[in-house]
């Protein structure tokens, strides 16, 4: 194990609050790697959740009564606490949705509404989740709009001058993902999204992956879009935010129509809400809201610095550990910036069968395509096996997987 790390954090007392991680599965200690999945919850956000519910619920903006006022008061509390982690210019540009596939299918089908005719293009890249790339798809079949895809080097970073190439005057969108979940990469998003003003096109980032890492800053990036999820930040399921640059937002029509959208309706005619709830229809998903504020507020309280020296230890430890140990390991994705996400082969073992045995020693790593397809088309690979890090993790838990993977090793080789 590595000693020579100084840490600012104290993680034995962080793991306190997250009870999950306290357990043994298959009578071995739990060690979780598959953080870029989802995350666990502190007790902060579980106690968020249940003190809604205990003592706080009643539906929100429409009532006089006292619970109501309460619970409209702690939503849009909990917007300014997103607004905050976006860096946003004003609350009015943060929706809440279901999380990043919510938010990137919420723009494609309302800025596409608005936006793009046929014959316009759409650039994403060569690393999209799939949650970036079919609802673009999507789109394009509607608008017949043409979908551009930015090629990636052997190391899995973004080849910037392709992306240079690939700009035009037909360029309406560029839509790509701030931190790779499959390589780790983290690209260069305001030099992307500054490229793309040169030729006036929009730009949507996906931050599924950087926001449990880092501090957030749409202002400084640039971007118009930003999509991030809930429950990658230590927060609840089903939500997760949208920032929107006010001045498009007002653009582009509502997605879904119902209650909470509207100004007033007759039948003969319909008048939209303000923002940001005229993309809020129906009654939102309150609690989970309040529970998504409280990890904001965690991430906040442990400090994105200290987030960031520790994950970048344990990356480089688990990186060095692999190499040094195993003669047939062959990491998927070096790039030079890089979050804490190592992608692996061991030699001819296929990832499932790897992601198993591991799983039998009580170390949950995800194995296959990680929602990537077009991107292990491109490096030739069925899959890779994923060891993902969060700042609750240490080094110990990584000696457990090099352990771990020694074994699978001889039962597969
Ligand atoms: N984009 C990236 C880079 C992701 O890693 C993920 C989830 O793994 C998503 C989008 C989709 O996120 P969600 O399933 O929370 O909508």
């Amino acid at each position: 194990m590595e000693a020579t790390t100084a840490m600012a954090l104290n993680i034995e007392e962080i793991r306190e609050d997250f009870p999950i991680l306290h357990q043994e599965v298959y009578n071995k200690p739990l060690v979780y790697f598959d953080n870029a999945a989802s995350t666990q919850k502190p007790l902060q956000v579980v106690e968020a959740l249940t003190n809604y519910y205990l003592n706080d619920h009643a539906n929100v903006h429409r009532g006089v009564h006292y619970l109501s006022q309460k619970a409209t008061d702690k939503f849009e509390a909990a917007r300014e606490t997103t607004k905050r982690f976006f860096n946003a210019e004003s609350s009015d540009e943060v929706i809440f949705t279901k999380g990043t596939t919510d938010g990137i299918n919420l723009v494609a089908y309302s800025f596409g509404e608005a936006f793009i005719k046929e014959g316009d293009e759409i650039i994403i890249s060569t690393m999209e989740h799939h949650s970036n790339i079919v609802p673009w798809q999507m789109l394009c079949d509607r608008k017949k709009a043409i979908l551009r895809v930015i090629p990636i080097s052997d190391k899995g970073e973004l080849d910037m001058e392709a992306y240079q190439n690939l700009l035009s005057s037909k360029t309406k969108l560029v839509s790509v993902v701030h931190t790779s979940n499959a390589l780790g990469t983290i690209n260069p998003v305001k030099e992307i999204t500054q490229s793309a003003k040169s030729v006036n096109a929009y730009v949507l980032i996906d931050g599924a992956q950087a926001a449990p890492h880092q501090k957030i800053d749409v202002q400084e990036i640039g971007c118009d879009f930003y999509v991030f999820s809930g429950h990658k930040i230590f927060g609840p399921t089903g939500i997760g935010a949208l920032y929107g640059k006010r001045e498009i937002l007002e653009a582009m029509p509502p997605y879904q129509g119902g209650g909470e959208m509207i100004k007033t309706v007759t039948f003969e005619k319909t008048t939209y809400n303000e923002l940001p709830f005229k993309f809020e229809a129906g009654t939102p998903n309150i609690a989970d809201v309040m529970g998504f504020a409280v990890a904001m507020d965690y991430m906040n309280s442990v400090g994105y610095e200290n987030i960031q020296a520790h994950e970048n230890a344990l990356l480089k430890y688990a990186t060095d550990q692999l190499k040094q140990n195993f003669e047939n390991v062959r990491i998927i994705g070096e790039a030079d910036n890089k979050a804490s996400v190592i992608s692996f082969l061991l030699g001819n073992a296929h990832p499932y069968d790897v992601g198993a045995l591991l799983d039998k020693m009580g170390i949950a790593v995800r194995t296959g395509h990680h929602c990537t397809e077009p991107l292990m088309n491109r490096l030739n690979i069925p899959g890779t096996v994923r060891a993902s890090f969060a700042f609750y993790n240490t080094f110990e838990e990584i000696d457990l997987m090099i352990n771990a993977l020694k074994r699978a090793e001889k039962m597969l080789m």
